[in-house]
This record gives C-alpha cells, sequence and structure tokens, in this order.
C-alpha cells in the first residue's frame, strides 16, 4: 500500500496499527506529509467549518508539590521564582479576556497546597458567577474524584490533564517513583464520570519516547474518547534532569496532530505554545495539520516568563493576548476564522 492509500485507510476506520504509524511517522517525502496534513484538515473543516477556537489561559501558580524530571517548574528547581495569583488577579484576567471575545478560561498550575478545594472553588464559583456563558477549564493535576466532583459542583466544566505517556515503563522514566500512570489515568476516567470535557495528551520527543510508546498513546486515546488533546514537542529546560535532552521536533508534532485527528475527528485540538516555541509559524502549521484550538497566554504580564515549563517558552508575542488582533490576521492568512465562542465539542 502507497503512503497515500494508508493515510486514505486511517481517515476511513478513524484507527491506526503500529506499522502504519511507523509509516505515517518515518516520511520525508514533502507531498506525502502535505497529503497527510491536507487529509487531517478536511476531517477538521467538516466537523467545525473554517474556524479556530481561542482559550484564554491563565498560569495562576508555578508551586508545585511535584518533581517531574521534564518540567521547569518541579519542586526541586531551586532558582524558580514563585507566584501564585490571587483571586481578584484572576478575576482581572478574565475580565481583560472577556472584553477581547474570550469564552472560555483555563487555570493551569502546578500543584500547589495553598490551593486548597476549598479556595480553587471560591475562585471558579467568582468566575462563574461573572461569566456565566464562559466555559472554565482546570489544569491542576491528580486530585481526588471528591475534589473534583466539588470543582464541577462550583461550575468548572473541562479538565486537562495530560496522560504524558500510556506506557508505564516510559512513565517511570520521566516522573519520581510517586506518581504512576495507574492514578494519572484513573483521574482521567474520574472525571469523565463526573462529566467534565476532558483532555489528555503527551509531549512529543520526550526522552525515551518510541514509536511504540507512541502507538500506546494514541491507543489510549481511542480507549478514553477524551475531548481535548493536547501535545506539544518537549523542550529540555535548563534547570531539571533532562536538561540535556534533544527537543521534539516540529516534523513529529505536526505529523502526531494530523494522526490524531484522522484517528478521532471531533476532539479539539490545541496548537500549543510549545509549538509556537520551537517555530514561529508553528501554531498556523499546527492548524494546517488539524488543529483547531489556540490558548493564549491571558496571565498577568509580570508573571509570565516565570511559568518557565521549558527554556524560550514563547510569551509576550502573539502568542500572549495583547497579540489577539495579529492572531486573527495570521489565522485570516492561512483561510482560518478566529471565533468569538466557547468552542465546545460537536
Ligand atoms: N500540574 C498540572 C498537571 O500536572 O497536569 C498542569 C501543569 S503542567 C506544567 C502542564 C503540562 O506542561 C504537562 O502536562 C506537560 O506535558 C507540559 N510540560 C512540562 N514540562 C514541559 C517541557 N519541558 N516541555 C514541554 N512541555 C512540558
Amino acid at each position: 500500500m502507497s503512503y497515500q492509500e494508508v493515510v486514505k485507510e486511517v481517515r476511513e476506520k478513524q484507527n491506526i496499527d503500529l506499522a502504519q504509524l511507523r509509516l505515517l511517522l518515518g516520511e520525508t517525502t514533502k507531498e506525502n506529509i502535505e497529503y497527510l496534513y491536507k487529509n487531517a484538515r478536511e476531517v477538521a473543516d467538516e466537523i467545525y467549518g473554517k474556524r479556530v477556537f481561542k482559550r484564554g489561559l491563565i498560569e495562576f501558580t508555578n508551586y508545585c508539590k511535584n518533581d517531574c524530571y521534564y518540567c521547569g517548574i518541579r519542586r526541586s528547581n531551586a532558582t524558580t521564582e514563585r507566584y501564585r495569583l490571587e483571586k481578584e488577579t484572576i478575576l482581572d484576567c478574565c475580565k481583560k479576556g472577556y472584553d477581547l471575545g474570550y469564552r472560555t478560561f483555563v487555570l493551569q498550575g502546578g500543584e500547589d497546597g495553598y490551593f486548597t478545594d476549598e479556595r480553587i472553588c471560591e475562585i471558579v464559583s467568582a468566575i462563574h458567577k461573572e461569566y456565566p456563558d464562559c466555559a472554565i477549564t482546570l489544569s491542576i493535576g491528580e486530585k481526588s474524584k471528591e475534589s473534583y466532583q466539588k470543582y464541577f459542583e462550583a461550575g468548572a466544566n473541562r479538565y486537562l490533564l495530560r496522560h504524558e505517556t500510556a506506557n508505564n515503563e516510559h512513565y517511570k522514566m520521566l516522573h519520581p517513583g510517586y506518581l504512576s500512570l495507574k492514578k494519572r489515568k484513573q483521574c482521567l476516567w474520574d472525571l469523565k464520570e463526573i462529566g467534565y470535557q476532558v483532555g489528555c495528551g503527551f509531549m512529543v520527543g520526550s526522552p525515551y519516547q518510541t514509536i511504540e510508546t507512541l502507538y500506546e498513546d494514541l491507543q489510549f486515546i481511542k480507549e478514553l474518547e477524551p475531548h481535548m488533546v493536547g501535545i506539544g514537542p518537549f523542550i529540555p529546560q535548563r534547570e531539571t534532569p533532562f536538561a540535556k535532552e534533544t527537543a521534539g521536533t516540529l516534523d513529529m508534532t505536526l505529523k502526531l496532530l494530523a494522526i490524531i485527528r484522522l484517528i478521532h475527528p471531533h476532539v479539539l485540538l490545541p496548537a500549543t505554545t510549545a509549538l509556537g516555541t520551537i517555530h514561529e509559524n508553528g501554531r498556523e502549521l499546527g492548524v494546517l495539520a488539524g488543529a483547531n484550538v489556540i490558548m493564549p497566554n491571558l496571565s498577568p504580564a509580570d508573571v509570565r516568563d516565570k511559568y518557565k515549563l521549558y527554556d524560550n517558552k514563547a510569551c509576550t508575542g502573539d502568542e500572549a493576548v495583547e497579540g489577539d488582533k495579529n492572531l486573527r490576521l495570521r489565522m485570516e492568512q492561512i483561510g482560518y476564522e478566529l471565533v468569538c465562542d466557547r468552542g465546545d465539542f460537536q
């Protein structure tokens, strides 16, 4: 079977096997790779139209009790200047975003004990009360099902928790021993059961990743059927154990975005900040490979460069909320409209 026939088959069956994945990821011919992207784009366009949804990302704390080997805000990184935003500041960020047409707010942070369930619920309720027409997404790590339930009742309706890798051995190579894939996956199932729109995901090119582990990631996506999938290139951070590792590539990330679109057509798929960091047109290229979500940064300008998950993180240009107009133009240039819409799963 030719490359293009395989693309067609993956699209038709909405599934992929290991040999097909190897073939699609290994391709170097421009024309064939373009064919993969074109198919992914068509699938996204059929469901969502030529529209890209924007989400306002508020990185509200960089304190974290965890010590993931890849992450710049891991607790052992003593060089990170820590910060946390209080409720009023978070609400100011939402106001700024709302006035610019944002209808989804994503609260992301490290696992910070200061933000007890009570505090999280207070913040979520306040946003919900002020902006009842907006979706509230949380991305604050692993919690008990009871906690997730409380946040849901307070008004949160989406939750992002990347599974990071669906392979047990690989998971152990990326995380300290007290963290487990089993627990991470359980959290995702709990979230789904409660009624959240959930997002899983992984870094592309993380250390020790192989085609086989990626295949397991795709199988996990098929099994979980998440509403969102967040993938972006791994980028080393100089104060982590993975400082000297190689970054994930644009090529692999775009191919994987396209494959995820083909096997799980309705997914909300962001072209992430990490993708915009490794290439100046990373986000446009992401959309042209099947992504349909962009998450500009709504955090106050003075804390943005402290949320350093990886080196050289893009945070002051068009990926920030100040670049809203530019971002709209950039999407228009590639034939897409950046819309003011909650952008729910369809
Ligand atoms: N604490 C929450 C959690 O565990 O889901 C949310 C914050 S965590 C920093 C968000 C995501 O950043 C992680 O799921 C991980 O995939 C990504 N990330 C961390 N370090 C990274 C790096 N060096 N390069 C690319 N992405 C990274």
